[in-house]
């Protein structure tokens, strides 16, 4: 197949066009670069069967007959859609759209990387998919969250009006190389500021939880689903529930470092639990992750060692992602 992936140079885009190149399609990847990165592409420069257009997916665009697009182009970390708040409203919303138009006119299946954001501060533990959720529309946090949702909303009128094959991931936290070494998020903050000897900067007391995925495992349930039937939204992630305290102490062993761990104040709506139900996933698709947390984070190491050491920019991230800045 000829497969158009928005969001191409992004830490999960890359990824997943690397698996549909392993796997014999040709990728066209679009990406405006203003959180994607070329060096997650350069090992792709001689590739035949690949071909990155620059652009902003908010423009109207088409790059010639695709039979799948996967629309993975956003602002993805809490300090990147913080910095881009109305880009990240209209790619969820003109940039989403325009994807789908180039689906629907190429007759091509669709597949929208959601989030497990659409449940905000989720009331139910763990989250199923038929949770509405609990989300603030004017928070910080609403220009991702928002976006994501109409995006679920578009995407699924797209279906209900043009019967085009859409398929909704509601993706939760993943890490892996190439994750933005400097885009806030917690693994790569603890990993980079371990590696350094800096303490680790746990966001109020580390009693709030997340579930980590480990980024091949993500990709797998991904494409699976995009080979489903399923048209309503999926979740893909790691049950496996952390407190972010004890996340710290796992990349403090896991890293050897003797960084401390400090506490700074916790950011405005940080969900205080998330936890996905892969029950869906598990029946429809036959996936579930066979990586756990220890292990994935050796897999990621190198990846941080060799970045630190690329000498690129070297702000600690952790302290713009601070309540003030939220
Ligand atoms: N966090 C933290 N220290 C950091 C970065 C993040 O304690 O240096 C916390 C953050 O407050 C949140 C969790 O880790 O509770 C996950 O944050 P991240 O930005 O990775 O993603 P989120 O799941 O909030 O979108």
């Amino acid at each position: 197949m000829r497969i158009l992936v928005t969001g191409a140079a992004g830490f999960l885009g890359s990824h997943l066009t690397d698996r549909l190149l392993a796997e014999g399609h040709s990728v066209v990847g679009v990406d405006n670069l203003s959180t994607g990165s070329l060096a997650n592409l350069a090992h792709l420069q001689n590739e035949p069967r690949f071909q990155l257009e620059e652009h902003d997916i908010c423009a109207p665009f088409d790059f010639g007959r695709v039979e799948y697009v996967y629309n993975f182009a956003s602002p993805a970390s809490p300090v990147n859609y913080h910095r881009l708040g109305l880009e990240t409203l209209e790619v969820g919303s003109s940039g989403t759209r325009n994807a789908l138009e180039v689906a629907r006119r190429h007759g091509a299946g669709f597949l929208h990387a959601s989030t497990s954001e659409c449940y905000g501060d989720p009331l139910v533990h763990p989250q199923s998919e038929d949770y509405w959720g609990n989300v603030n529309p004017v928070g910080p946090r609403s220009v991702y969250d928002e976006a994501k949702r109409f995006s679920e909303a578009l995407v699924t009128g797209y279906h209900r009006y043009h019967a085009l094959n859409t398929h909704l991931v509601r993706i939760f936290n993943t890490y892996g190389p190439r994750l933005g070494r400097d885009d806030g998020r917690v693994i790569s903050n603890f990993v980079v500021q371990a590696l350094r000897g800096e303490p680790l900067t746990v966001y109020g007391d580390g009693q709030q939880t997340r579930s980590f995925c480990y980024v091949s495992d993500e990709i797998d349930g991904i494409v699976r689903l995009a080979a489903s039937s399923e048209h309503t939204p999926v979740n893909i992630g790691n049950p496996v529930e952390w407190t972010i305290l004890e996340c710290a102490e796992t990349v403090q062993r896991v890293t050897g470092s003797s960084s401390p761990i400090v506490f700074e104040p916790l950011p405005v709506d940080d969900p205080m639990q998330r936890k996905p139900d892969i029950s869906k996933a598990r029946e429809l698709l036959g996936w579930e992750p066979g990586i756990a947390l220890e292990q994935g984070l050796l897999l990621s190491l190198d990846y941080f060692r060799a970045t630190l050491l690329a000498g690129q920019p070297t702000t600690l991230v952790g302290q713009t992602a601070t309540a003030g800045a939220s």
